[in-house]
């Protein structure tokens, strides 16, 4: 039997089952962005056959998955052509898209963290989303990803800002303190603003 669990877990083992990916509709917005600022054919470059076979033809649909280490080098490419505010402008409109149509009238930082790991699931099929709050500070990791790169985490450091500001938190930074490429078990950002009382 064991041999038998062995090779079934070797079966599977091939790329398509062990990379994270992240839902098509952030992988168009960012591909809306990238084609914008000419850099759809240098990122297709760096990807392999098939992803950038999808991203030159766009063939990427809202509910597909996209491999996340592709949407990074996406990110690279977008950074290096348009800089990283412009990323991270984008980053927040993404981020605050996949909440609630009502959220921002009916939401305070305290409540975003009970849909956080729904709206995480959302658009990423692996890893966990741990967050803990208190009043005017947040931890937010992502628990069990591999290394992404810097332009990913930069990218998430923006979405995660551009989520709470949705969420009431209209002063909220983030910034990450602890990376998965800097030797840390997990990526960990740090989210402050000023409480004003919402709950
Ligand atoms: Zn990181």
């Amino acid at each position: 039997m064991g041999t038998g669990r062995a090779n079934l877990v070797r079966v599977g083992m091939d790329r398509e089952s062990f990379e994270p990916r992240v839902r098509g509709h952030l992988v168009r917005v960012l591909r809306a962005a990238l084609a914008g600022a000419g850099g759809l054919e240098a990122a297709a470059a760096r990807l392999q056959q098939r992803e950038a076979s999808n991203l030159l033809t766009d063939r990427i649909a809202d509910g597909d998955w996209f491999p996340i280490s592709a949407f990074a080098v996406m990110l690279e490419e977008l950074e290096a052509r348009v800089g990283i505010a412009a990323v991270e402008a984008m980053a927040a409109t993404a981020a605050s898209s996949i909440l609630p149509k009502d959220y921002a009238a009916t939401s305070s930082v305290e409540r975003l963290v009970a849909t956080a790991t729904a709206a995480y699931r959302e658009v990423n099929d692996r890893g966990k989303l741990v967050v803990d709050v208190e009043e005017g500070r947040a931890a937010v990791r992502f628990v069990g990803f591999p290394s992404g790169g810097g332009a990913l985490c930069r990218f998430r450091a923006a979405a995660i800002r551009g989520v709470f500001r949705v969420a009431g938190a209209q002063d909220a930074s983030c910034s990450e303190a602890s990376c998965i490429d800097g030797g840390g078990a997990f990526c960990e950002f740090r989210v402050r603003w000023t409480p004003n009382g919402r709950r």
